[in-house]
């Protein structure tokens, strides 16, 4: 069997034919395969697509392949020129390849694939290609996915920041968070009001509409935003960023005891306990929850918080939106009694936003609570594992590959 056979099975071209096939460089680590265009088949327009008359014939190029039995692959072929009737004197188009692409469609899918499981450079260095082949790679099938993603079916979304690089710089997150469908809808920089806006200005008002829950966490900008743009929908509070806050103000709460205690010379009962105060009993091993229950006889105010905090827990339970509400006053009334300032800002906080924090007993059933959750892990792990991506458009397209659910163009051959 000859390798112009293999490649007919896997990879034929429509109008074009493999020529012939032959090792090139003396240590015969690659192979070149030669393209020409098929007897009598016309050359297709690269601006519309028709096809034209021939006009010349542009210099020989290599496309690299999906490399084969350790050798690397690279189809040559010198496009035709045709003489358009609409875009004029242009390059054809041919079916492997798009546009200045050096890279087989077919490769570029491999590639981008593998860089959902692997990190870019490591596919780089497991293909023997280069860092920007890869990126080129996962760019194409992005912005491919992007152009064919159907955006007009999401019924609930949920905004979400993250810090990127160090110091204070952000991005703002957008998911769908329907059950059916959860995905990154969108990322933009910064976390104002200007770059939500943007996030609605692009879905485009039909889509908007159609949207019926909001969820976000208590970012001012945010809030605004949504009250302007998405007034229709119902607006929640996630429980994520609000236990998250809970858990942050805990922390304090403990660290700034624990440094008390250090320094008018108790005995450091709190060393080591942040953990377990801050996981949930339940997932705590039995030598933690000794630990944890020991602690416990302590009057301590990091203890008087994590009761609080623990206390908290049972609003979930709630099915009510009414007894849900009469819980949170009854509970923030307690925190404000406490004399534990970071509790009491919480408090303080979980009042103000009494209304969208109860919208989420409202809308409970209409998706599933952990998803803003899993997806924030989820990006996190992206962003950290392309650490070294310096651009904003770097993460950009990692994040829209790893996360975004995008369709991908097919090829007839499952090549991987
Ligand atoms: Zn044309």
């Amino acid at each position: 069997m000859e390798l112009i056979t293999i490649l007919n099975q896997c990879y034929r071209q429509k109008g074009f034919v493999y020529q012939d096939a032959r090792f090139v460089d003396q240590h015969g680590h690659e192979i070149e395969v030669s393209i020409v265009p098929r007897k009598g088949s016309k050359a297709n327009c690269s601006g519309c697509g028709k096809s034209c008359p021939g006009y010349d014939r542009l210099p020989t190029r290599r496309y690299e392949f999906i490399p084969f039995w350790g050798f690397k692959v690279f189809l040559i072929y010198a496009k035709r020129r045709v003489q358009c009737g609409a875009c004029g004197v242009v390059a054809e188009a041919v079916p492997w390849a798009r546009g200045k692409h050096h890279l087989c469609d077919a490769y570029m899918l491999y590639l981008a694939d593998w860089a959902r499981k692997l990190s870019w450079k490591e596919v780089a260095q497991r293909f023997r290609t280069s860092w920007e082949k890869v990126f080129h790679s996962v760019e194409y099938v992005v912005n491919w996915g992007l152009e064919h993603r159907d955006m007009s079916d999401i019924m609930a979304i949920g905004v979400d920041e993250i810090q990127w690089h160090k110091g204070h710089r952000y991005l703002t997150l957008v998911y769908q968070i329907d059950s059916a469908n959860t995905r990154l809808l969108w990322i933009g920089k910064e976390r104002t009001e200007a770059t939500f806006h943007t996030f609605f200005d692009q879905l485009g008002e039909e889509a908007v509409k159609r949207i019926q829950y909001v969820c976000s966490d208590m970012w001012k900008p945010y809030l605004n935003v949504i009250k302007e743009r998405a007034n229709h929908a119902l607006h929640i509070l996630d429980r994520f960023h609000i236990v998250a806050r809970m858990n942050k103000a805990l922390d304090e709460v403990r660290a700034s005891e624990h440094r008390a205690m250090q320094k008018d010379g108790y005995e450091p009962v709190l060393t080591r306990s942040r953990w377990l105060l801050l996981k949930r009993p339940e997932n705590l091993t039995q030598m933690q929850d000794t630990k944890l229950q020991e602690l416990l006889q302590y009057n301590l105010k990091s203890i008087r918080a994590y009761l609080l905090k623990e206390e908290f827990q049972h609003l979930w339970e709630y099915v009510s939106p009414a007894w849900a509400g009469k819980f949170i006053d009854q509970w923030t009334t307690k925190v404000m009694r406490s004399k534990i300032e970071p509790m009491k800002r919480e408090a303080k906080t979980i009042r103000r936003h009494k209304d969208l924090i109860l919208n989420w007993f409202i809308a409970k059933k209409a998706f599933s609570s952990g998803v803003v959750e899993g997806l924030n892990t989820k990006v996190k792990l992206t962003v950290r594992k392309s650490y070294g991506f310096r651009t904003f458009k770097c993460t950009e397209i990692a994040l829209y590959h790893v996360l975004g659910k995008l369709p991908a163009p097919e090829l007839t051959h499952e090549f991987y």
